[in-house]
């Protein structure tokens, strides 16, 4: 561990700043961020919240690193692309190099109304580095729910948004987006693509406005929806308005999200020719053991948290938490019985 004085000149800079000031430094330091998604948003975010010193980062991320992940997810290397590494724990080994004072927390896991609850818990702030409205509406529920300020961001092509969201002060994402917007659920992000340049101007965005929040510098909010596109060269601010009274979330308390029921669900992923499969309730699978019993019916390659399994045209990523990844299809129900002959129920 460093001693005081090492960290004292590692935020020298920061600290110089008067709106963050000595005081301010204490206060990330003290500080609890939750990240929900670490692909590009979110590697952004991390690498800037630990850089700044914020104490404990809790990293949220359902996926494993993958090469056309490297152009825009700056959190992560070519070896963990070739080890195929889960990205809450690839960004976390990084965080490690970066900033060994503050604390990571790594949960490999899909965001649902299951766990959503639990892993917003006593946070600060949240970070919005998810890449579809279904989560965002889970997050906005959860943050209004637990009175958790939360940044939504998002980005596609040339184009991004953010907006900060403070629990009964702000509109919340439902008073401004009651439905998902038609632009959000199709395309996606990754069949319109990503330039990063504008992935760094949205975190630099949200990030800022954490570190306002987090140092309690309210008044410095941007208070808007804030757009960008730096293709177009577009910047546009706007204004907020009022809570929506009738707001399922933030004004009748409903919080439809977190009511789901708790089956087995699946789910198609944004543009990967793939389906998540995650079992009903929460489970441990034995890895190694499943290895041994499906060695025989295709190719098998582990690490640490995860089995890969190769049949035909498809291809399983199985994690401890017994959720698969089922590439090669977008159809659920063959994803389902793929999962239920290889996997079990
Ligand atoms: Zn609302």
């Amino acid at each position: 561990m460093s001693s005081n004085s090492n960290s004292s000149e590692r935020y020298s800079r920061q600290i110089l700043f008067a709106r963050i000031g000595k005081e301010g430094q204490q206060r990330l330091t003290n500080s609890r961020a939750v990240i929900i998604g670490c692909g590009a948003l979110g590697s952004a975010q991390a690498e800037a919240l630990a850089r700044a010193g914020v104490g404990t980062l809790r990293i949220v991320d359902r996926d494993f690193v993958e090469f056309s992940n490297l152009q825009r997810q700056t959190m992560f290397s070519e070896s963990d692309a070739a080890e195929r590494l889960p990205k809450a724990i690839a960004c976390a080994n990084h965080i490690g190099e970066i900033n060994s004072e503050i604390k990571v927390e790594s949960e490999i896991a899909d965001a649902n109304h299951s766990n959503i609850e639990a892993l917003i818990a006593e946070a600060d702030v949240v970070l919005d580095g998810t890449d579809n409205f279904a989560t965002r509406y889970l997050i906005n529920d959860a943050c209004i729910k637990h009175d958790v300020n939360w940044i939504y961001g998002a980005a596609v092509g040339s184009y991004g948004v953010t907006m900060t969201i403070r629990p009964q002060e702000t509109p919340c994402l439902r008073c401004i987006f009651p439905e998902a917007p038609p632009a959000a659920s199709a395309p996606t992000c990754d069949t319109a693509g990503v330039i990063m340049p504008i992935i760094s101007v949205v975190a630099a965005v949200q990030v800022s406005e954490a570190l306002k929040l987090l140092t309690g510098d309210l008044e410095s909010l941007h208070k808007s929806l804030m757009q960008f596109d730096v293709w177009r060269n577009e910047w546009r601010k706007i204004g907020l308005g009022l809570k929506q009274t009738d707001c399922p979330t933030c004004g009748l308390g409903e919080y439809e999200t977190l009511n789901a029921d708790s089956r087995e669900f699946a789910a198609v992923m944004c543009g990967r020719h793939a389906v998540q499969i995650s079992p009903s309730a929460s489970a441990s699978i034995d890895l190694k053991a499943l290895g041994s019993k499906l060695a025989s019916a295709g190719e098998v390659k582990a690490n640490d948290y995860l089995l890969r399994f190769r049949t035909g045209e498809y291809e399983l990523t199985v994690f401890q938490d017994a959720r698969s990844i089922i590439r090669g299809t977008d159809d659920i129900a063959t994803a389902r019985s793929l999962y239920s002959k290889y996997i079990g129920n």
